[in-house]
């Protein structure tokens, strides 16, 4: 609409000057005395006028500008000539003067209301403004999760029992005078299923679910966050008994007095404001909070106050029987061989979180399904964990050099690995090459382990540098294909020398540099020791990895042979499995 009106007041204004023929001066006033000017109209420096004998009837009009020096002469002349003249106003008329007034705030407000709406459109699906809240009532399917959809976290489930009670029963609690807590926060690593407990725990009690995530509120304009916080707590006050669940709240509750004076205005606000919904809560609204985080350390105290999200539920990574769960409620309904032995994949799958394991079956059932095949076997399990830690299978042109230095490689690791007092068993080895990696050893803990002992470190040391000292020992030089295991090994005897107190010379002293953020950036920290201890922290850190050096070396010359044969049973079959390779070495 704005652009049409600009182009129809342009068009106007051109088509005026178009339609009269300008001519230059003089020939105007030779005209004037020549007596064939019949009238003309000055407007400011411009004249205007109309010939008495037109050449032809059409063309009877002229226009031609005043110059700048006065020309006294002019109004004698029209007089003697018998010119009409009419002057008129240089001003605009009233409505061009009003338009061109508004017209820049026409335009500021036009596009004010144009973002407010594609923004309104873009985040809140039916529609809504800028500040309204991006809380979405639950779908019917969110509404359908169950404690039965996950998988151990039975400590964590046993502390939401209570709040499901509370949900489903607010009576019971409040005739006994009980305060139930109103806020509780869901801490764990990521994909560890925050999420999904907070969305069980409203189809368990059967109330609707609101859920927004933090970084959601944080917007360009200040106040923004705060007036949707608002409007959440709302509209879940009208539907309680509710829950809401906010994520990631550390991105809006992150301590506010950073050293950087990261005192975020709108942040702040919006933290505020999530305090005093809180704290305004009255008794017999039935509304609980359930926020969570991966960052418990960075959050403000303000928020863990008592009456505010003061209990704690702590979701960790999933031992070992809480793998196999996880993968058999993920395998539920899916057609699996029944060769699949759910508990040596959940063996070889530390560290992966709920989330991960999920994406591992349906990695599964994709690989069966790219193979044309009916169900999922073992190898697809096998295979989609392979792809999840190192990348997909790779065609590498290996020259036979090449292919020998990797078998030697993998054999050094595996062979320290199997002579290390406290090496984890050894799972596989191959020597096809994966994502980044040329080849892989892979081992694995009977059980999980919670905390590990200095010996058991070093021996990883170890079993880190076997594959370098390997190609040492048989091709008297090292290759940069051990780059990642140095990164590795440097990266733990870092740890050890410098957190957890393993270094003789050094004491049982931390020298662990503190977080700090800017803007919300993880950003280096000041170094909080002096100089002669970072040139000490150094030199033990070289040590202990020398010293590992050495003791894989003294392993792999002391079983010459078995590292050969490893070899060479590799370059033939490219992948050794736990029993080919024990045969092998014991
Ligand atoms: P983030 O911190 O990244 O937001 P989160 O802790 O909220 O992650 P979820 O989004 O709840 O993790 O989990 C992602 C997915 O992982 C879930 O949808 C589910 O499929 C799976 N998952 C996670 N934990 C479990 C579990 N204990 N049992 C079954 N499935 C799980």
């Amino acid at each position: 609409m704005w652009l049409a009106i600009t182009v129809m007041t342009v068009n106007l204004l051109v088509r005026n000057n178009a339609e009269t023929g300008e001519i230059p001066y003089s020939a105007f006033k030779q005209q004037v005395r020549d007596g064939n000017i019949q009238s003309i109209v000055i407007r400011g420096s411009e004249i205007r006028g109309v010939y008495r004998f037109p050449k032809a009837e059409t063309d009877n009009r002229f226009s031609t500008m005043l110059p700048t020096i006065a020309d006294a002469q002019l109004m004698t002349l029209l007089e003697e000539s018998k010119v009409v003249v009419s002057v008129q106003s240089t001003e605009y008329s009233t409505w061009v003067t009003i338009l061109i007034n508004i017209f820049p705030w026409l335009l500021i407000i036009g596009l004010f209301l144009l973002s407010r709406q594609m923004l309104g459109k873009q985040f809140l699906p039916g529609g809504g403004g800028f500040t309204k809240s991006r809380a979405r009532l639950a779908e019917p399917e969110d509404i359908h999760t169950r404690y039965d959809d996950i998988a151990g976290l039975n400590s964590a489930k046993a502390d939401l029992q209570e709040v499901i009670e509370y949900l489903k029963f607010p009576q019971k609690f409040r005739r006994l005078g009980a305060k139930i807590p109103k806020g509780l926060l869901l801490m764990g690593p990521p994909g560890t299923g925050k999420t999904l407990l907070a969305k069980a725990t409203a189809g368990e009690a059967g109330v609707p679910f609101f859920s927004i995530t933090g970084s959601e509120f944080v917007e360009m304009f200040v106040g923004v966050g705060a007036s949707r916080v608002r409007d959440m707590f709302l509209q879940a006050r009208a539907a309680a008994p509710a829950l809401i669940f906010i994520d990631e709240i550390d991105s809006v509750g992150r301590a506010r007095s950073g050293m950087f004076g990261n005192n975020n205005d709108e942040r702040e606000q919006t933290l505020n404001q999530i305090l005093a919904e809180m704290d305004g809560f009255k008794e017999e609204e039935t509304v609980v909070v359930l926020a969570a985080t991966n960052r418990p350390d960075v959050l403000d105290a303000a928020l863990l106050r008592p009456g505010r999200f003061d209990r704690k539920v702590v979701l960790d990574l999933p031992q070992k029987l809480a793998r196999q769960a996880i993968l058999a409620v993920h395998a539920r309904g899916k057609p699996i061989e029944p060769d699949v032995n759910l508990e040596s994949i959940a063996l070889g799958t530390v560290g992966f979180s709920g989330a991960d394991l999920a994406n591992l079956v349906n990695e599964a059932a994709l690989l069966a399904a790219r193979a044309e095949k009916n169900s999922i076997n073992q190898a697809d399990f096998e295979n989609a964990r392979d792809k999840i830690i190192l990348g997909e299978r790779r065609e590498a042109l290996f020259s036979e050099e090449e292919k020998r230095r990797t078998a030697y490689h993998e054999a050094g690791h595996a062979l320290t690995a199997f002579f290390m007092p406290h090496g984890d068993t050894l799972r596989k080895i191959s020597i096809i090459p994966r994502g980044r990696a040329l080849g892989v050893t892979e081992q694995s803990p009977k059980e999980d382990m919670l905390n590990y002992s200095q010996h058991y470190l070093e021996d990883r040391l170890a079993i880190l540098l076997g594959g370098r000292v390997a190609e040492n020992l048989v091709f008297e030089e090292a290759s940069s294909g051990a780059a990642d295991d140095l990164k590795q090994a440097t990266h733990l005897a870092r740890h050890m020398i410098q957190e957890w107190g393993m270094s003789n010379v050094l004491g049982p002293v931390t020298y662990r540099e503190t977080e700090q953020t800017f803007l919300g950036q993880e950003v280096s920290p000041p170094r909080v020791y002096s100089e002669h201890t970072a040139e000490i922290i150094d030199a033990e850190i070289t040590r202990l990895i020398k010293a590992s050096e050495q003791r894989a070396l003294a392993v792999q010359q002391q079983y010459r042979d078995k590292l050969d044969k490893l070899a060479a049973a590799l370059l033939e079959q490219e992948t050794l499995g736990e029993e080919e390779i024990t045969a092998i070495l014991a």
